[in-house]
């Protein structure tokens, strides 16, 4: 017996790869991407027979969905070694950035988002767990974290283990 609630997100962003991994990817480009977050109860239990809901949707998805709107969505995404990171911040102090320990990959995004959605979960006191979340990059390509996720950031204290706005 497992229930879970899923909410999706659209929000555009632009990036890139800075460590060579891949050439293409090194000019900086954008994508449309959807972000998908499924959540479960921390203790499973009956419907109440009376409200009969794990949570009230807008309190579940509230404070998570604004993050998306007005922090994520049009963000830059640079590694926190991206030479054009410095330039950034002293030529554009009004860019939206969000800054990655290494390249901002979609496998990092999906994991850093994840933690960062159970950040705000934590701190509204919603008794809800990440149980997956899938970042879809195109419309045929996407990640998705599950489990653990925190185990593959590689570290594990930034903006995405804070339950606020920051993305830096
Ligand atoms: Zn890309």
């Amino acid at each position: 017996m497992s229930v879970a609630l899923r909410f999706r997100r659209r929000f555009s962003m632009a990036h890139r790869l800075a460590s060579g991994s891949s050439l293409k990817c090194a000019t900086p480009h954008g994508h449309d991407e959807y972000v998908v977050v499924e959540l479960e109860p921390q203790d499973h239990g009956r419907l109440d027979g009376e409200a009969n809901m794990v949570v009230e949707f807008a309190r579940a998805k509230g404070r998570w969905h604004r993050f998306v709107d007005e922090r994520l969505d049009h963000g830059f995404q640079l590694g926190e070694r991206d030479p054009l990171l410095a330039l950034a911040r002293e030529h554009f102090p009004d860019w939206r950035l969000v800054v990655t320990p290494g390249d901002p990959t979609t496998e990092l995004m999906a994991a850093c988002l994840a933690a960062k959605c159970q950040a705000i979960l934590d701190d509204e006191g919603v008794v809800l767990r990440v149980r997956r979340l899938t970042l879809e990059e195109t419309p045929t390509n996407a990640v998705v974290v599950e489990g653990d996720f925190r185990a593959l950031l590689p570290r594990a204290d930034g903006w995405w283990s804070r339950p606020d706005e920051s993305t830096e």
